[in-house]
């Protein structure tokens, strides 16, 4: 069937990052402030489920190994509702202040923590913070990552992750050879935690605390442009439970996805979605 616009079905891969307590602790805040904030993402996670559950949507959540080990109760709750759950460092800790070993050891932490609740080895990635190190791509390929969802080299289109760039300032930017890790893209425009987060540090204030309708807005927008620019296209949408699960959030995000599902697209988990896109690119 040729690609008439708006005919044929898209993807849209619902991922949360439920990072929890990690993220304070990897940005070095121990009080109990901050703390509580990371705690209310475990509390969220009842009412996300059953919001999926309802829709008969299945997502992906990308859960550092220190939230795993601290909540083994709510991730086993993620995994017997049949969503994924895939690798997301092990204290949430940025990839480039690790070397190459400490960046393989904290996903092989991480993997554990994930396979003594969920009994399987997880088999994607997405990095804290979606930073990213030269060694990424072998480290990931090295545990048997199937795909990671970290980058931004394109919207609606899956690709092939590199190894081997060379960022010469001297001259053209140097690209190196794709290998087998699938990359499933991001953006930080499709990511509720800068747009709706409130975080002040010494330095700086992010304000966040935007209006749902007009965040979902550009979300919906971004949706609605693939249908009709790139059927068949994937889009990422990213939340944090600790940010989506408050009440007018959770509202929004129903919206949103009910308006999503009067249109020509498929939710899937982001490992059906690299496999498909292996399959389809064989
Ligand atoms: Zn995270």
């Amino acid at each position: 069937m040729p690609d008439t616009p708006g005919t044929r079905e898209s993807t849209i891969c619902l991922t949360f990052d439920f990072d929890a307590i990690s993220l304070w602790l990897a940005r070095g805040q121990t009080s109990p402030g901050p703390i509580s904030r990371g705690e209310f993402g475990a509390h969220a996670i009842p009412r996300i489920l059953a919001m999926l559950r309802e829709r008969e949507i299945t997502a992906t959540f990308f859960i550092p190994g220190h939230t795993v080990d601290t909540y083994p109760g709510q991730c086993a709750m993620i995994a017997d509702a049949g969503h994924e759950i895939a690798l997301h460092g092990y204290l949430h800790e940025p990839v480039s202040k690790l070397d190459r070993a400490g960046e393989l050891a904290a996903a092989q932490r991480a993997r554990e923590s994930i396979r003594r609740v969920t009994g399987y080895e997880a088999v994607g990635n997405r990095t804290p913070s979606w930073d990213f190190t030269p060694s990424t791509v072998d480290v990931l390929l090295e545990l048997g990552c199937e795909y990671d969802s970290s980058l931004m080299g394109t919207d609606y289109t899956p690709y092939y992750a590199r190894r081997g760039d060379v960022a010469d300032p001297d001259g053209p930017y140097r690209f190196g050879e794709p290998t087998s890790l699938v990359e499933l893209p991001v953006s930080w425009s499709l990511d509720d935690y800068p747009q709706f987060e409130y975080l002040r540090t010494d330095t700086a204030i992010m304000p966040g605390l935007r209006s749902p309708d007009s965040v979902f807005r550009n979300f919906l927008d971004d949706v609605d442009y693939m249908i009709r620019e790139e059927p068949g296209g994937v889009c990422v949408l990213t939340f944090h439970p600790q940010v989506i699960g408050r009440g007018h959030r959770m509202m929004g995000l129903e919206r949103l996805l009910d308006a999503c599902r009067e249109r020509p697209v498929s939710f899937r988990t982001c490992l059906d979605t690299a496999r498909a896109f292996r399959r389809g690119s064989a």
